[in-house]
């Protein structure tokens, strides 16, 4: 069976993206199966930069071809940020509690409780033959100021994705059939069939 890598060591995007791709005759491999892995250089200006960037370069460094994700969150009234820094949105050593409290505090500057947001995701493979292959996602939602739910990560207990839930409440496959990267992910599933199937 064909092996790929999937370039993340976010375990739980890793396991969301396991879960959609099960299906599919790959054998699926995280960066968490290499030892000693540079780590990528994500400074493109856009999600679709940055995940061509991470495929292209996990291809490279494992020798197998690869599926990068690149995702973040899109605060209108933050004129779009956190976006491409959603990660080390509080600073190079950012966790999900600290860019939660970043993001917390930039909407207190500007006296906002709530704003529409959106997560995008970009999803790049690159075969070992060079072929690439680019889907997108997107979902539209609201961040609002008070926390609800312990599932999903990052940004999910702020992001409400109606008036009273938020994407942290909802059960993973849940999840899955809306999110930015589930979308994405079946977009991609339907190029990868057509590929190897
Ligand atoms: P990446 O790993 O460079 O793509 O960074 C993605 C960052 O965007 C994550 O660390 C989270 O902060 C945020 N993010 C992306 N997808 C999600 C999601 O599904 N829920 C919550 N936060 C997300």
């Amino acid at each position: 069976m064909k092996k790929i890598v999937l370039a993340s060591k976010n375990l739980d995007k890793v396991k969301e993206m396991r879960l959609v791709l099960k299906n599919l005759p790959l054998e699926i491999l995280s960066l968490a199966d290499f030892d000693n892995l540079p780590d990528a250089v994500e400074d493109g200006a856009t999600f679709e930069d940055n995940a061509l960037i991470k495929a292209k370069f996990f291809r490279e460094n494992t020798g197998l071809a690869c599926l990068a994700d690149d995702s973040g969150l899109e605060v209108d009234a933050l004129n779009g940020l956190p976006g491409v820094y959603s990660a080390r949105f509080a600073g190079y050593h950012a966790d999900d509690v600290t860019n939660n409290q970043k993001l917390l505090d930039e909407l207190k500057k500007i006296g906002v409780n709530e704003s529409a947001a959106a997560y995008r995701c970009a999803l790049v493979f690159v075969d070992t033959d060079g072929t690439e292959l680019l889907t997108e996602g997107k979902i539209s939602g609201k961040i609002k100021t008070v926390a609800q739910g312990n599932g999903g990560f990052g940004y999910d207990p702020y992001f409400y994705i109606d008036d009273k839930r938020t994407m942290a409440q909802l059960p993973v496959d849940e999840k899955n059939k809306i999110s930015h990267r589930g979308t994405a992910l079946r977009k991609m599933i339907l190029k990868l069939k057509e590929k190897f199937s």
